[in-house]
């Protein structure tokens, strides 16, 4: 939108004083844009709720949550779904490793 408004301000069709209005306009609106998703509009808070979600799992589980998603995510959909149940026979088998352990 800025480039076009620069075309049209070069073009004398939008004054000076239009497009500081645009440029405001946008600032304005940029200002509450959810910080993380870019995406949601949000206006007491800096995070959209399902961002706030995201930021909640990163405070319980930290770098974990960046290694899940570049193991799981960056791949095409159908690997991901093996992934996904791989990851899950995994932790499951850890966790009755444990449970072994301590019968044992
Ligand atoms: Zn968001």
């Amino acid at each position: 939108m800025v480039p076009i408004s620069l075309f049209f301000f070069k073009k004398k069709v939008l004054s000076k004083k239009c497009l500081e209005h645009i440029y405001f306009l946008l600032t304005y609106y940029r200002m509450f844009e959810c910080r993380l998703c870019e995406n949601e509009t949000c206006i007491t808070t800096n995070v959209c709720t399902k961002c706030r979600r995201i930021k909640h799992l990163l405070n319980l589980y930290g770098d974990r949550v960046y290694e899940v998603l570049e193991a799981v995510l960056v791949r095409s959909e159908d690997k991901q779904e093996l992934k996904i149940q791989n990851e899950i026979k995994n932790e499951k088998d850890k966790i009755d490793k444990k449970i072994n352990q301590k019968k044992n």
